[in-house]
């Protein structure tokens, strides 16, 4: 076991979380307990994964516990761009039948979350707004032409944009060239995982602020220990992301990639005049340390970008850098300054692929969505728990991936530094 802390411990709140009204957590475990079920992590994965168990075992007695609470955890903390079809990185022309499976998967799956969304009565800023791709350098064009390829193998609807369309539309001219493609909702990713969360079944016991420190295989199942009670569970689900390896799974394929975003005030509307045409928008980038932005449709501009291995980096440092790609790409701005700055941390594997299954005897594990794991994370919990109940599903691993296996530490940091320093020079114009 490394010496990490089995669960994430953010040094800044999530900005998407502190917009929102405030809300009261569910009660922490207090007691020992004994379930039927325990799921690990309450999130786009974990939340799904409940939700599944009880409708196939409705009579089952299914506990569900976050380290953090929700809204305020990762689940919240991310960029909130809800895919329906794959992710650049994920995208290959070469194997459409195997993406159009995917996308089929992918788009059933959101098309579950909105209603549920609309469902749970909550107010979530949540529409199909599309997304943008833009490229500002060889690199990224290269990129950028590879997913091109990609939406017309797979017969995908897209927009190419110049320079000028785009800084039309988005008030930047940072960018070469880039497409416009409609299969992306926008969501704010708090309010959506809060209005997730709110239906859960009331037979599933959700306890929040409630770390797993430690498990261990018993006779008949699991035994999980938290800071104030023992869970005994016949089944154990591992929900939890890039902290299932603390935990002791996935060790060999998992890494915690920390990530940040910045989150400007409500601009004055005569800032606003001067960037572009479209009042709600979110840009993705090509190649993989480019950086995410957005427009809300409550007149604020975030940018995500940056990474660090296994920890957060200095807060200082990363709302400098943060600005100071904000400034590159809106020079017009009166300043840069955020409200809200904040990390989350990514399930990172090398290739790619999903830590997914049965690892062992009634423990089951779905990990590793890297950047892009709300709508795949519900997809995949969901898939998991139907596997588990011996159901026929896609073949996962197929279709999604494997993660492969990454050598252990020193080496694999020292890969991981000397990787990103050559793939940040190569892309250092889309930073
Ligand atoms: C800044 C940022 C921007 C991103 N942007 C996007 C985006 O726009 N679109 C997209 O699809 N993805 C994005 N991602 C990735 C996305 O957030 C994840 O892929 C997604 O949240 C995965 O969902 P999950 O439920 O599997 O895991 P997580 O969201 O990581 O949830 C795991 C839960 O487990 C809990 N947990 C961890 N350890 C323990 C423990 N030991 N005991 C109890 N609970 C524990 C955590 O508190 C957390 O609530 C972004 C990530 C970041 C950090």
């Amino acid at each position: 076991m490394s010496n990490q802390k089995t669960f994430p411990e953010y040094k800044s709140k999530s900005g998407w979380n502190a917009l929102l009204p405030a809300r009261e957590a569910n009660p922490a475990l207090e007691k020992d307990i004994s379930v039927d079920v325990l799921i690990i992590g309450a999130g786009w994965t974990g939340i799904s994964a409940a939700k599944r168990w009880h409708s196939l075992s409705p009579e089952a007695g299914i506990a569900l516990i976050d380290a953090s609470e929700i809204g305020e955890g990762n689940p919240g903390r991310n960029s909130g761009f809800l895919l329906e079809i794959a992710l650049a990185e994920d995208a290959n022309p070469n194997q459409v039948d195997k993406m159009k499976l995917c996308n089929q998967l992918t788009a059933s799956t959101m098309a579950e979350i909105l209603a549920e969304i609309e469902c749970s009565g909550h107010t979530v800023d949540i529409a199909k707004t599309g997304t943008y791709r833009a490229a500002a350098s060889e690199v990224g064009l290269k990129s950028l032409q590879n997913y091109r390829s990609f939406l017309e193998a797979a017969g995908l609807e897209y927009e190419s944009l110049d320079r000028s369309t785009l800084k039309s539309r988005i008030g930047s001219d940072f960018y070469q060239e880039g497409l416009y493609s409609p299969d992306c909702y926008l969501a704010q990713p708090a309010a959506a995982i809060r209005a997730l969360a709110s239906l859960l079944p009331e037979s599933v016991q959700l306890f929040e602020n409630t770390a797993a420190l430690k498990l261990e295989q018993q006779s008949g199942g699991w035994q999980v220990q938290t800071p104030n009670g023992i869970i005994n569970a016949r089944k154990l689900v591992l929900a939890n992301n890039a902290f299932s390896k603390e935990l002791g799974i996935g060790r060999s394929r998992l890494v915690a990639m920390h990530t940040y975003a910045g989150l400007t005030p409500v601009l004055e509307q005569s800032v606003l005049d001067d960037l572009g045409g479209d009042e709600s928008w979110g840009l993705l980038p090509t190649h993989r340390l480019g950086s995410t932005l957005r427009r809300t449709c409550d007149g604020r501009l975030m940018v995500r970008s940056m990474h660090s291995y296994e920890k957060e980096a200095p807060r200082g440092k990363i709302i400098g850098e943060l600005q100071h790609r904000l400034e590159k790409r809106f020079p017009q701005l009166p300043n840069s300054d955020f409200e809200h700055c904040w990390g989350g941390a990514v399930g990172f594997t090398f290739n790619g692929g999903a830590v997914w299954g049965e690892f062992k005897p009634g423990l089951y594990v779905s990990a590793g969505c890297n950047g892009g794991g709300t709508v795949k994370g519900t997809l995949l919990g969901k898939l998991l728990v139907e596997a588990a109940h011996g159901m026929t599903v896609p073949n996962v691993p197929k279709l999604f991936g494997r993660a492969s296996w990454m050598p252990p530490e020193p080496f694999r940091k020292i890969g991981y530094k000397l990787a990103a320093s050559v793939e940040s020079r190569q892309g250092r114009h889309e930073l």
